[in-house]
């Protein structure tokens, strides 16, 4: 059994799919493992270390996946890269499925078996698998940390011989795995935390790490969490009390930090241009959701803008600016679940199709979209 780890061809994604701890542990369940040289550089692993690991090394990325049964990658592959993958190879990656109906269609055509990591079920079980938390949570705690870069003032409260320096107020919106992180960085640099979420759990959670809760709780925030613990999309109405709510908060605040995301949607739009017009001068929007469509109004993928004073952040790939820890916890994410698809006793690929992790994240299969959400529906 061979399992591949390629160079990300992404130009903008520093992460790799292996530390030499998972190339350990890979080859304990039995598999010969070979790395692309260089695959680990941006994120601070040399080659010799995975050598030493007893990964073998491959200078060409078609030589390091020829014959590979899996191949582990941080993005899905590009049609160049499945031309050189064997077919029936496992592919086990963050696939980004949602509205990319040609590139798995690609992956079928190639005749990959391909599992999207970010589809993971959030059962007790699948924790350790779970790439959307531990990235998060990196995506969180990192937002924080620029956008205090980005403002031009201290945090903490400072009471100095020259006079005091008053305590920033950040406000983070979107308490899921990104925001909780984002609220606990914020309060251990000293600032004074708000937050809202349109989850009334995340009320309490919020409290529990000192940060105070702001939201319209009616009847509808009563009712907004899906059964998978993921939060509905809410009505016109709501989202117009909401925002009169957040617009008088807002405009008192030095950071905010969005990161509302809505499973398969485009993310809701929290935060408004007139929202950052009533912002101070030198304050502060990090927009995690930027990918995804954006939180706030001006926010643009991979820029800082300035408007009327204010920074809005929009830095892609942000688990990816804390690529060593990224890459760490995201190769042991997929060791974890590449121990449920081979079978040790015969050091071979063995999946169980009726597994439930397997079933809610396998994309493609002999030659055709089989995942219910994204296989193509017949009249
Ligand atoms: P997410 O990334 O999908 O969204 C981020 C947050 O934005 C969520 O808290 C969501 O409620 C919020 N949001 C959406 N629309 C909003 C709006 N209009 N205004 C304000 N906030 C809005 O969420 P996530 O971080 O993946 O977490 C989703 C849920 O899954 C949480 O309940 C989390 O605790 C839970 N979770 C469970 C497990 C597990 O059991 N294994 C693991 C991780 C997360």
């Amino acid at each position: 059994m061979k399992i591949a780890i390629p160079v990300e061809t992404d130009e903008a994604e520093p992460r790799v799919a292996a530390t030499p701890d998972t190339v350990k542990r890979l080859i304990g369940l039995g598999a010969d493992i070979v790395i692309q040289q260089g695959a680990g550089l941006t994120s601070g692993i040399r080659d010799n270390e995975y050598a030493e690991a007893g990964a073998k090394l491959a200078s060409a990325a078609t030589d390091a996946v020829a014959d590979a049964d899996i191949v582990l990658k941080v993005r899905r592959p590009t049609a160049e890269e499945l031309a050189t993958y064997k077919k029936g190879a496992l592919v086990i990656a963050i696939m980004d499925p949602y509205g990319n109906d040609a590139a798995l269609k690609a992956m079928a055509e190639a005749g990959v078996t391909a599992f999207a990591m970010e589809l993971m079920p959030r059962i007790t079980r699948a924790q350790v698998m779970d790439v959307l938390s531990s990235q998060a949570n990196l995506a969180g705690y990192r937002a924080v940390i620029d956008g205090a870069a980005e403002y031009g003032r201290a945090l903490p409260m400072m009471m100095t011989a020259a006079g005091t320096v008053p305590a920033a107020k950040v406000f983070v919106m979107g308490a899921g795995v990104a925001g909780l992180q984002a609220i606990a960085t914020a309060r251990r640099l000293g600032a004074v935390v708000t937050a809202t979420d349109v989850r009334p759990a995340a009320k309490e959670q919020v409290e529990s790490l000192g940060a105070k809760f702001v939201a319209v709780q009616d009847e509808e925030f009563k009712q907004a969490e899906t059964a998978g613990g993921y939060a509905k999309e809410m009505s016109k109405e709501y989202q117009a009390k909401q925002a009169e709510l957040v617009a008088s908060h807002i405009a008192k605040q030095d950071i905010v930090v969005t990161t509302a995301l809505i499973p398969g949607r485009p993310a809701p739009k929290l935060v408004s241009k007139e929202m950052v017009e009533s912002m101070k001068q030198g304050s502060v929007v990090v927009d995690l959701a930027v990918e995804r469509g954006g939180n706030c109004e001006l926010a643009k993928p991979g820029e800082v803008v300035v408007h009327n004073g204010v920074k809005i952040v929009g830095h892609n790939n942000v688990p990816g600016r804390l690529a060593a820890t990224a890459s760490s916890l995201y190769a042991k994410n997929l060791f974890a679940f590449v121990e449920t698809l081979v079978d040790k006793n015969s050091k071979s690929v063995a999946v169980k199709w009726d597994d439930e992790l397997v079933k809610a994240t396998c994309l493609t299969k002999d030659g055709a979209v089989v995942h219910p959400s994204f296989a193509p529906k017949h009249a």
